[in-house]
């Protein structure tokens, strides 16, 4: 009998995941097929002259030990809690142990993260406006917004209006392009349920009674995660090792192969066409099963076949949200080191931070010599992330890269930063659809749930795959699920659904 095939579309985390399970435990040949020419997806390290790009900053964290395990079992530990410690200097496939710091930075001030209203914050933030934060939380807690019908009123319920308007609503605008009140109250059900201000006070007392080493932080909101796992070279070197290993255990990854078309039959998937990098070359698959981590949109878009009215409306009115990045070499930061952690080179010790400021556009930065000393070529310059989100094709987006470089350096001088005078390289990195949006037609999602959920042979997975805020470890649960049902002889994919809709996961901002 013919080898069984599945047709997987995306080499990102969820589609390698899904290759890697199907050869570790099936006779299933995997094919994965990539449009670009880089493995990893949104989890890709970009190098540029030597130095290192993690697209937003990717922490390699799960409340799941399936994931973690997992994980370690492609790249050993650095500082394994029962054997000997592996030298980062000698070792390339390693995951090193680091500890999160990410603060605000507000009124040209920094602010803890998650907000702490400890002496510094207060003072930073002023008796009116604390006034302000106290009574409003108090009045949020007496007499709560009854129907959450809006993200901002989901927000106000947990933090109070004043807290919200300080520190969420220009913060979630810049990251949407959408004021909360027209964002779906899901997304924050999905990333921050379980945080507030009294987990957060709470949070900070314990710490200081207890210094918790390990790596699992199982009941610790994920927002306050502290300690989490990354590859020395940054999360793309995760996933080219494991697309490594597929092919070394005898599945494909195909490069450059856009999936451009589906056809139906039956409800099952009967074949795929994916085009080449040149556009022309048309390559028509035939596979058992088809596991798709591309856009639904894309997706719904492209099957040939007859597809409810109201499912292909749903799928066109889907929306996302992009990012930009500008990755900055330079001679030092003007902001210095303030805390008490050690940094070199009076760098401050930040993996990231936030910039609240309303008076420019950028959202956050990385400070990628804080995730892996190893992501920097010259250790004595400071190597940065500047995160700008956007849509594809707006003015910032169309912005040729030296007029965006030169935008993007004004921002940061503006806000005290920088001095442009120590910028010593830069490059510009544009990203589509990182974020799939929790507004446009998303509230009718079931629709098309409805229907692709009884195509038998097609699973989606993933982050854009099945349109839901999903991180690394919720893409790779959902990949492991589909592998799970192919196993079983399945149809319905409610286990999918379920990953990531639970209590278990939360992120703030
Ligand atoms: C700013 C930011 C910060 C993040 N931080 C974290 C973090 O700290 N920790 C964490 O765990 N996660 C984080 N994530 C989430 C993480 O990036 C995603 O969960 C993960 O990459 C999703 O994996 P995926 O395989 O579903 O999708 P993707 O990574 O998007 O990969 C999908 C792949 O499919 C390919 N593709 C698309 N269409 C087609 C087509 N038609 N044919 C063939 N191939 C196609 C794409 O090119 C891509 O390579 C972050 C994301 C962002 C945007």
């Amino acid at each position: 009998m013919a080898q069984k095939t599945a047709i997987i579309i995306g080499a990102g985390p969820a589609g390698l995941t899904a290759a890697y399970e199907l050869l570790k435990r099936t006779d299933i040949k995997p094919i994965v097929l990539e449009a670009t020419q880089d493995i990893g997806g949104i989890s890709q390290t970009i190098v540029y002259k030597g130095n290192r790009i993690d697209i937003g900053g990717h922490r390699f964290f799960s409340k799941s030990d399936v994931v973690m395990d997992w994980w370690q079992k492609i790249m050993p530990l650095a500082e394994p809690p029962d054997g000997p410690k592996l030298d980062p200097a000698k070792t390339d496939l390693l995951l090193l142990v680091r500890h999160r710091l990410s603060r605000i930075y507000f009124l040209r001030k920094f602010f803890k993260y998650p907000i702490n209203l400890d002496m510094e914050s207060c003072r930073n933030l002023g008796l009116v406006r604390l006034v302000k934060i106290g009574f409003s939380y108090i009045r949020a807690l007496i007499s709560p917004i009854k129907t959450e019908k809006s993200l901002e009123d989901f927000l106000i319920n947990r933090f109070g209006r004043e807290l919200y308007n300080t520190f969420f609503r220009d913060y979630t605008a810049k990251v949407w392009g959408a004021p909360c009140s027209q964002i779906n109250p899901e997304w924050g059900g999905q990333r921050i349920k379980g945080l507030s201000i009294s987990k957060a006070i709470g949070h900070a007392l314990k710490k200081m009674l207890k210094r918790d080493q390990s790596i699992s932080q199982k009941s610790t909101e994920t927002s306050l995660i502290e300690r989490f796992l990354y590859p020395k070279f940054g999360p793309g070197q995760m996933w080219e090792e494991v697309a490594r290993l597929v092919r070394e255990q005898g599945g494909e990854v195909r490069m450059r192969q856009k999936v451009t078309s589906l056809k139906l039959e039956n409800n099952r998937v009967v074949s795929l066409v994916a085009q080449d990098a040149a556009g022309k070359q048309l390559i028509t698959l035939t596979g058992d099963y088809v596991i798709s981590t591309m856009p639904v949109r894309d997706l719904i878009a492209g099957i040939n076949s007859p597809v409810p009215d109201d499912a292909r409306a749903v799928a066109q009115g889907l929306i996302y949200r992009d990012f930009m990045t500008a990755g900055f070499l330079l001679n030092k930061l003007k902001i210095k080191n303030q805390t008490d952690i050690p940094t070199a080179h009076d760098l401050v010790p930040d993996n990231w931070i936030y910039i609240q400021e309303s008076d420019v556009k950028i959202g956050r930065l990385q400070i990628f010599n804080n995730w892996s000393p190893y992501l920097v070529a010259d250790p004595q310059k400071a190597w940065i992330g500047l995160e700008y989100f956007c849509n594809e094709g707006d003015e910032l987006w169309r912005m040729p890269d030296g007029d965006f470089i030169q935008f993007a350096a004004g921002e940061l001088e503006k806000i005290g930063i920088i001095d442009r005078a120590d910028l010593l390289d830069s490059v510009v990195i544009r990203k589509p659809k990182t974020y799939p949006a929790y507004f446009g037609t998303y509230d009718q999602f079931d629709k098309i749930r409805l229907f692709t959920d009884r195509i038998e042979n097609l699973f989606l997975i993933g982050r854009n795959g099945m349109h839901r805020y999903n991180n690394q470890d919720h893409s790779m649960l959902t990949a492991i699920a589909a592998v799970d049902n192919i196993i079983a002889g399945k149809t319905t994919k409610d286990n999918l659904w379920q990953v990531n809709a639970e209590d278990s996961y939360h992120e703030s901002k």
